[in-house]
């Protein structure tokens, strides 16, 4: 047996106990106390309890005064499991169904290798973030002093992608992952009898209205050039077969890239629901919230990444366009450059957010790679 198998068996022995016991965000204590002690018993400076469960932990070598940091996610979502894994989950209505198992155990693989073998100078800082799924976890390490307890000058994570051939990674410059902003608007005028129209104020016809006119904020309001997503995903009205609602709730969800691009979909959002308002006689109220920020990766880091990653990947590769999804690592970017970077689960892989997702181990030892290589680029040489 290599190093690199016998790494990579303790690295899948690992995934496997977090795939049978997952937690939700928040409650990653026993995960972040196995965390803490395989990262303690390689020699690693380790602090719990940051945010909440995150750990962070420390490796300084040398003289340089450079750190970097590298992070991974640790919670699981509240999905039945359905993938009859032998290492399938043991806690009903839970399952690791995004592959931070094996974000977690990669990195704990990439301590391992650079505890052992090293190859830089300066500090390595070790981030295990909690509640990632929410978009609360990083925002509660941040609060609870991650940049002056454990400073750092730039920040990267890896995250597993179902459908890209194992060993390849992708990345790309600018923006990579969307915001998310949810949003309910409130409308209220005065139900009544449904054959009585013109005696009530309802808010069915202004609300369908509503629905059909938010559409024309993409398509109408913004640059082509710019992309955003909104979706209307719920209407609920308190009106019944005979009888006209008073009340009406509008939810749903909006994509974007940008700050800028943020603030016009509120902006427009408002005065339509304003404008249809006015028009029919009733109340709208709009609360926006922002859930996610746009992550946009640094365009010299993602650069450097992708040439420490082709020394240890089958194939690097640009994606030409930004992911609509989220993602909570965002965060960290306010404050350090940094890059966030994709790779590959296999071809096989079922979607993200799955019951039939597993993180598949055969991207364990890419991944600790990966994460060993962009401390070396990144550091300088070092024995
Ligand atoms: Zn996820
Ligand atoms: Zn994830």
């Amino acid at each position: 047996m290599t190093d690199r198998d016998e790494l990579t068996g303790w690295m899948r022995a690992l995934r496997r106990d977090f795939h049978r016991q997952p937690e939700f965000g928040f409650e990653e204590s026993r995960t972040a106390s196995v965390v803490a002690e395989t990262l303690r018993d390689l020699g690693w400076e380790v602090t719990t309890g940051v945010g909440g469960t995150g750990v962070v932990a420390t490796l300084a070598r040398g003289r340089s005064n450079r750190a970097i940091a590298l992070r991974a996610d640790m919670d699981a979502l509240r999905i039945t499991e359905a993938t009859g894994a032998a290492w399938a989950s043991t806690r009903d209505g839970l399952m690791h169904a995004c592959g931070h198992d094996g974000h977690t155990a990669m990195l704990l693989g990439a301590a391992r290798l650079l505890a052992r073998e090293g190859g830089f100078d300066g500090t390595v800082r070790l981030i295990f973030q909690p509640a990632e799924e929410w978009g609360q976890g990083a925002l509660a390490m941040l609060a609870d002093g991650l940049m002056t307890r454990f400073p750092f000058q730039e920040v990267y994570g890896v995250h597993n992608m179902p459908g890209l051939p194992l060993g390849h990674l992708e990345t790309r410059a600018g923006a990579i992952m969307s915001a998310e902003d949810l949003f309910e608007i409130t409308l209220t005028g005065q139900g009544g009898h449904a054959s009585m129209p013109h005696a009530v104020r309802e808010v069915m016809v202004p609300a369908c209205a509503l629905v059909t006119a938010l559409q024309t904020i993409v398509s109408r309001r913004l640059d082509p050039g710019q992309i955003a997503v909104l979706s209307v995903t719920e209407l609920l009205t308190d009106g019944t077969r005979n009888a006209l609602p008073g009340h009406a709730r509008i939810l749903g969800d909006a994509r974007s890239f940008s700050a800028e691009v943020s603030a016009r979909v509120e902006a427009e959002m408002r005065r339509i629901a304003e404008g249809i308002a006015t028009q029919h006689g009733i109340a709208a109220q709009v609360d926006y919230t922002r859930e996610f920020v746009p992550l946009i990766n640094d365009a010299e880091l993602a650069d450097a990444v992708m040439q420490a990653a082709a020394g240890v990947s089958d194939q690097v590769t640009t994606r030409p366009t930004p992911m609509t999804g989220s993602e909570d690592f965002a965060r960290f970017l306010d404050h350090v450059p940094g890059c966030f970077a994709f790779i590959g689960n296999g071809e096989g892989s079922a979607p993200l957010h799955s019951p039939t997702y597993d993180f598949n181990d055969a991207a364990l030892l890419h991944g600790a790679q990966v994460h060993t290589a962009i401390a070396r680029a990144r550091l300088p040489e070092g024995a």
